[in-house]
């Protein structure tokens, strides 16, 4: 991949803030050093795209946190031949990352204008390989289903159950699960005798509106 710029900026993040944190995926800090995040944030926050934090995207949601986003990837264990749905595009960056280290990206989004966002962002580093599709994701998507990795990138009072039954055997779900304001951050690991949920620490996310998530306000 050609060399972005801001390159020494994304190796002092993926030290300081991601490796330093106990993140060990050789390919996820290889996505994660390559990837331009400054790409995907909107002019006025260009200085602070390397910072340790979520940023606004417009129409009230955030690209997430950089170590956040390293987290769920290292969670979701990506394979080369893996096929993943993303929920919540946003600003398509997640998507980014993982198209670095899995066959197929497909990610929905509910605001059509983020979804817009994410297609542009997407388009500016060539990566045309990633579906964006625009929609209620709380319903999966089962026209491609079933997927090896679904990633829920915004907050949901329970994981929708759509999502769980589209989820390969031997395939991780990766999702903030808990109240609308902070969450815990829980994997499912499907294998051939059921599912096995886990937690890993407290996250905050805007949430997930739709029919198996929150009710728009
Ligand atoms: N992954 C994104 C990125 O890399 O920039 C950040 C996602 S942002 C924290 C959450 C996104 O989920 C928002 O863009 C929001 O509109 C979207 N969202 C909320 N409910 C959704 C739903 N039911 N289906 C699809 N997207 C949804």
């Amino acid at each position: 991949m050609i060399p972005y710029p801001r390159a020494d900026e994304r190796s002092r993040m993926v030290e300081h803030q991601i490796r330093s944190r106990g993140i060990t995926n050789p390919r996820v800090l290889e996505a994660m050093r390559n990837i331009p995040r400054h790409f995907f944030i909107p002019a006025p926050y260009d200085k602070s795209a390397y910072e340790d934090a979520p940023l606004p995207i417009g129409n009230g949601q955030t690209i997430s946190q950089p170590y956040i986003v390293a987290l769920m990837t290292e969670l979701l264990d990506p394979y080369p031949e893996d096929r993943v749905l993303e929920i919540g595009a946003g600003s398509g960056y997640q998507a980014a990352i993982l198209s670095m280290l899995v066959q197929h990206v497909t990610t929905i989004e509910r605001i059509p204008a983020v979804a817009e966002l994410a297609r542009k962002n997407l388009e500016k580093l060539g990566l045309k390989d990633i579906d964006i599709i625009v929609g209620d994701g709380t319903r999966g998507y089962p026209e491609h289903a079933p997927f090896d990795g679904i990633i829920i990138t915004a907050a949901t009072p329970e994981i929708p159950q759509p999502l769980i039954d589209q989820l390969t055997v031997g395939g991780i779900l990766v999702a903030p699960v808990g109240g609308r304001e902070i969450q815990e951050l829980i994997t499912l690991s499907r294998n051939e005798s059921g599912i096995v949920r886990s937690s890993h620490g407290g996250v905050r996310f805007v949430p997930l509106i739709g029919e198996y998530g929150w009710e728009e306000t």
